[in-house]
């Protein structure tokens, strides 16, 4: 059981907006770039060219068709329009009372108290695998390789690098994204753009019902063009929250699930 430190004013985190992602994997594959070569937490493959290859990635994107059903009649999501690709980005949510933490046995799993920032100190890591099975995210990742466990280190090793030119010190996955839909900030400070910017577009905290207190924020995507859809994200919110989200295949009930909060 590894204890957290007090509630820190800083929050640093991603804001990931679903509305102008388009699922390129830029994000996914400019982490692995990065991390794969560097000391924080690099990320190991198995049979990387072979028939199996299979490996550790922190970020992960997932695609989905958004299709409204006669459930939705009535709401912005109109069943006549036409089904709606969504791209979700996946790593860390550095939360502020982290399940993964707390249930660490050996203390490897922490948060840190000055940035919020959650890590994992592989030298004390016995691969035991309880963190991935607490996170709710399926944000951590067993290195079968290494016997450790990664994840997200929100670069680290990036953001307070002061062998980078000062627009350099940010996250790879932000830095790469061509359409400019990830943002990193301090999501503490109520003034920062990025907590602005979640204010604007109604951002949202994945389940947050759960109780740990997810940092990062995903924005809403906008109702589409065509249709009576008004083009605010607060209509996206109250939209969704009207489908009937027994009726939805699972994959959807998930995403509705996050995305209704
Ligand atoms: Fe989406 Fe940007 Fe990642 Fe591409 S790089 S998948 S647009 S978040
Ligand atoms: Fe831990 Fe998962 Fe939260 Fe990240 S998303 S801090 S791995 S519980
Ligand atoms: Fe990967 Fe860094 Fe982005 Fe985390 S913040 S997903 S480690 S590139």
């Amino acid at each position: 059981m590894t204890t957290l430190p007090p509630p820190s004013k800083v929050q640093l985190g991603l804001v990931i907006d679903l509305d102008t992602c388009v699922g390129c994997h830029a994000c996914a594959v400019g982490c692995k770039e990065w991390n794969a070569g560097g000391i924080a937490g690099p990320l190991t493959d198995s049979d990387p060219y072979g028939k199996n290859p299979s490996g550790v990635w922190f970020n992960r994107v997932h695609s989905y068709e958004l299709q409204a059903t006669d459930a939705c009649a009535g709401s912005a999501l109109q069943p006549s329009q036409p089904a709606q690709t969504l791209h979700f980005p996946r790593s860390c949510l550095h939360c502020e009372t982290p399940a993964c933490v707390t249930v660490c046995p050996t203390g490897a799993s922490y948060k840190r108290g000055a940035d919020g920032i959650v890590l994992v100190d592989e030298d004390k890591c016995i691969g035991c695998g309880l963190c991935a099975w607490a996170c709710p995210y399926g944000a951590r990742e067993m290195s079968p390789v290494e016997g450790v466990m990664k994840k997200c280190t929100l670069c680290v090793d990036r953001i307070y690098n002061e062998n980078l030119p000062e627009a350099e010190r940010e996250p790879a996955c932000v830095q790469v994204c061509p359409t400019r839909a990830r943002h990193f900030g301090d999501l503490g400070d109520p003034e920062s753009k990025v907590s602005k910017l979640v204010a604007e577009r109604g951002g949202v905290a994945l389940m947050p019902e759960l109780g740990y207190q997810p940092v990062n924020r995903y924005l809403p995507p906008r109702p589409r063009r065509a249709g009576e859809a008004t083009a605010t994200s607060q209509a996206t919110h109250e939209a969704t929250e009207t489908i009937d989200e027994q009726a939805l295949p699972t994959a959807l009930r998930w995403m509705h699930r996050m995305l209704s909060r």
